[in-house]
Parts: C-alpha cells; sequence; structure tokens
C-alpha cells in the first residue's frame, strides 16, 4: 500500500491539540486524539502510547482504520486505538476524535443520564448525549475498547451524535476538525459542572434542539479564537 504522507501542519496540530487537551485539564497521563488524514480519508494520525502532555511531533504515527499502523515503528500503540479507526468509518463527516476520562461528565454516563445544553457553548451537544454501556454486549470487561469489535459497537452507540459517554469509562466526542474537537471536549467537561450544579437548584431549562444547533453555528465561527488562546497557554512544540 503507498504511503501518503500527512501534511506536517497537520501533524503539529494533533500535537497541538494533545497539549491544549492536557493543560484544560480534559486527559491526565491518558486520553487521546486523532485527526484524519488530509488526503488519505482511510488513515487517520494517532500519537504513539505517549502521555498527551508530551507528544511531540515525531511520536504521530498513521494508522488504518483497522487500527494497525501504516509505518514500522518501533512504538507502542494506544490500547483504545479503535475508538478512532471505527468512528472514522463509520462516519464520513468526522475528521477528528477526542477520548478522555474527564472527570465531570463520568458521573453522567455511570448514572445514564445525558448531557444536554445548558448554555450556549455547548450547543454541539444538540438533543443531548448519548450512552454506550460495554456490558450489555460483551459482559464484565475492563471496560477499554480494545478491538475492532468494542470500536464497532462503541461507534453504532455514537451514531450521529457530537458526543457518547461511556458508562463507567469516560467519553468521547467528535468534530469536523481538530479544533472542534478538542472544543467539544473542553466545553463537555464544563458543561457537565454547571449541569450537575444547576440541578443542585432546581429544575434545568436547557437549549431546545434549535437554540442549540443556532448557538453551535454561532460557536463554530469562533473558535478560531478560542484555540488561539488555548494554543498560546502551551507554548513552543518541536517543529517538523
Ligand atoms: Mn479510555
Amino acid at each position: 500500500m503507498a504511503v501518503a504522507p500527512p501534511d506536517p501542519t497537520l501533524i503539529d496540530k494533533v500535537v497541538i491539540a494533545n497539549r491544549i487537551l492536557y493543560d484544560q485539564g480534559v486527559v491526565d497521563g491518558l486520553g487521546h486524539v486523532s485527526a484524519r488524514h488530509n488526503s488519505d480519508p482511510s488513515q487517520f494520525l494517532l500519537s504513539c502510547n505517549r502521555a498527551p502532555g508530551l507528544v511531540r511531533h515525531a511520536d504521530v504515527l498513521c494508522y488504518d482504520l483497522d487500527g494497525n499502523t501504516v509505518s514500522p515503528t518501533t512504538e507502542r500503540s494506544y490500547l483504545e486505538r479503535f475508538i478512532h479507526g471505527e468512528i472514522y468509518r463509520a462516519r464520513p463527516d468526522v475528521m477528528a476524535v477526542v477520548h478522555s476520562h474527564s472527570p465531570s461528565v463520568i458521573p453522567f454516563g455511570a448514572t445514564g443520564n445525558r448531557l444536554r445544553p445548558i448554555f450556549h457553548m455547548a450547543g454541539f451537544l444538540g438533543s443531548g448525549s448519548t450512552t454506550f454501556d460495554i456490558r450489555d454486549g460483551f459482559g464484565d470487561t475492563d471496560l477499554l475498547i480494545r478491538n475492532n469489535e468494542l470500536g464497532k459497537a462503541l461507534a453504532q452507540s455514537l451514531g450521529n451524535y457530537s458526543c457518547v459517554l461511556m458508562r463507567g469509562h469516560g467519553s468521547t466526542v467528535v468534530g469536523n476538525s481538530v479544533e472542534q474537537a478538542v472544543y467539544r471536549a473542553i466545553y463537555a467537561e464544563v458543561n457537565a459542572k454547571l449541569q450537575v450544579q444547576a440541578l443542585g437548584l432546581g429544575q434545568v431549562t436547557y437549549l431546545t434542539p434549535k437554540e442549540a444547533d443556532l448557538a453551535a453555528a454561532a460557536n463554530d465561527s469562533q473558535i478560531g479564537r478560542s484555540w488561539d488562546l488555548w494554543r498560546r497557554r502551551v507554548g513552543p512544540i518541536d517543529a517538523a
């Protein structure tokens, strides 16, 4: 198979996305972010098995949708790379994926509650998040998406949503760009915190699906402003 090299600026963007997600408290030593290959939709870019805050340009590898590295490498891969490949396979519109264990979201998956958009910044949640319970199809497991079969089941639960909660584990968000997926991962966490606070006060009025769509469209035109700020905070990265 001919290897089409990815755009070096896309590799850099994946590196920056890793650093931003760590700086913003979405990922810790675990969690990952990928981008679909800019010229070959059957490949995606994902770091080797490295903590997101430490990812460098040379760590970003190309994978096929089955989760195999396209170029030979001696580096270990993330155990849960199948999350990314199976979502890219199921969702041609998706150009970037973030998987995390961001803490405020966990109680929602554990209780079967949906994240719902409590403010305009989370309009991408639309009618809410969806939930994947690995136990439904696979019994007792270590909760990790360790193979393509589990990845397919997760992608099926995601459906056309932007955010899938993974019961007892974490969550995964998708976007049409690296910037949008990072934005969504950050604001899924913020929305979760605010939703719990509001539920403690009383009945919550969420955005309607129409309000959510309108807000999401407005936000999408402003993501670059937030990205520039987040990007500044993480400092220089090693260049291509
Ligand atoms: Mn995980």
